[in-house]
């Protein structure tokens, strides 16, 4: 069987929560942003390994259908782009999932079908676009939205979403921070319960008087770098996902041959080519520049090798002329090493986007870090 395989680790998954909340008040909650499908880990791997989590957090609602459905343990779930229509306002009452507000759609529908009190989709979580431009209520509009929401009976939590976290040194950070205490303070006059929730995960890491009651913690979940200036690692992160393949033939190439499509790549000596069982219809990228994998050698030690050549559907090309490695050999595409984070530099991109884009075709399975390398 072709052996290409995406594993997931819970035990990772638990820990990066753990570091999380470690940078948190005990007051601060945690909802743990699980969107397309737990950034490509699996919502049925993700969520049991989430449960420390005190609520979860999707794009919409066909994922919170999915995320309902597969949590043991009822907890809040929230769609953080709110409802696209009247009728999705209706069965988020009737699901009883939260809701972001961020247009003037989204209050009309709540001010017109009112959930009960005791609901969890009586609290909304009202959007402020503080410098992000894209989605929110602007500076002219917000109090009036928060006042609207407020005399209805609606609980608030005040929410806005940073542009720049990962970089500390931005300037239009302290304007978004500023911006949103202004609003929380106006707001908090005539709705003095109203919560707050600013940080995503860079937030977490770079900001820590901004936490307030609640932070949207994603991509440090799972192990992937969320500041420009730490790696994961130095931030205690764990990678929760390996992705594997294996060595399914070996050449012996003299100086001057040529590898894959459009021979992009000549040998400038006799060397040792492997093909490996993975490539861009797995959701490895295509566009890559002088990026490695991780394979595992006769003696059972990780070495590392150059991709050579263009990444083709099904396949890629390594040189391994520097080391001894056999047919069937494991070969890791990311994990603990490489780290997704050096791929994704490599690919001109993010882990996020490498976590999202892998495709249906790989086996998946979960295992603890120490069982999988
Ligand atoms: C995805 C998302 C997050 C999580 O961001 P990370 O950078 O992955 O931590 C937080 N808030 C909102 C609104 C999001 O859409």
């Amino acid at each position: 069987m072709r052996s290409t395989t995406i594993t997931i680790h819970p035990d990772a998954l638990t820990h990066n929560l753990q570091v999380i909340k470690n940078k948190l008040q005990p007051t601060t909650k945690v909802l743990a942003m699980v969107k397309a499908n737990a950034y490509g880990h699996g919502i049925e791997a993700a969520l049991p390994a989430l449960s420390a989590a005190d609520g979860f957090g999707v794009a919409c609602m066909s994922e919170a259908m999915a995320v309902a459905n597969a949590l043991m343990v009822a907890k809040p779930v929230i769609l953080i782009e709110g409802v696209f229509s009247q009728a999705e306002w209706q069965l988020a009452i009737e699901k009883d999932f939260g809701c972001v507000v961020h247009h003037n759609q989204q209050l009309n529908w709540a001010l017109q079908n009112q959930p009960q009190a005791t609901a969890l989709c009586r609290t909304i979580w009202l959007k402020y676009n503080t410098g992000m431009s894209r989605l929110g209520f602007d500076d002219t509009t917000i109090i009036d939205a928060a006042k609207a929401l407020s005399d209805a009976g609606y609980r608030l939590i005040l929410t806005s979403h940073f542009a720049c976290a990962d970089d500390k040194t931005h300037p239009l950070n302290a304007v978004q921070i500023d911006k949103f205490n202004a609003a929380l303070a106006q707001i908090r006059k005539f709705a003095p319960n109203t919560q707050a929730s600013l940080c995503n995960s860079a937030g977490v890491f770079n900001f820590d008087t901004v936490h307030y009651d609640w932070v949207r913690a994603g991509i440090a979940l799972y192990g992937s770098k969320p500041t420009a200036q730490h790696q994961a690692s130095e931030l205690g992160l764990k990678p929760a996902m390996t992705v594997s393949a294996q060595i399914m033939a070996i050449h012996e190439l003299t100086k001057g041959q040529s590898v894959g499509y459009a021979a992009l790549w000549t040998a400038s000596n006799d060397c040792r080519i492997a093909v490996v069982s993975i490539g861009y219809g797995d959701g490895y990228p295509r566009v890559i520049a002088d990026a490695h994998v991780g394979i595992i050698d006769k003696n059972n030690q990780l070495q590392h090798c150059p991709i050579v050549g263009r990444v083709a559907m099904d396949m890629l090309m390594v040189d391994i002329s520097n080391i001894e490695a056999e047919l069937g050999a494991t070969v890791i595409l990311w994990g603990t090493s490489p780290h997704i984070d050096e791929i994704a530099a490599r690919a001109g991109t993010i882990g996020y986007e490498l976590m999202c884009r892998l495709t249906t075709r790989p086996t998946r399975q979960i295992k603890t870090i120490n069982e999988s390398l």
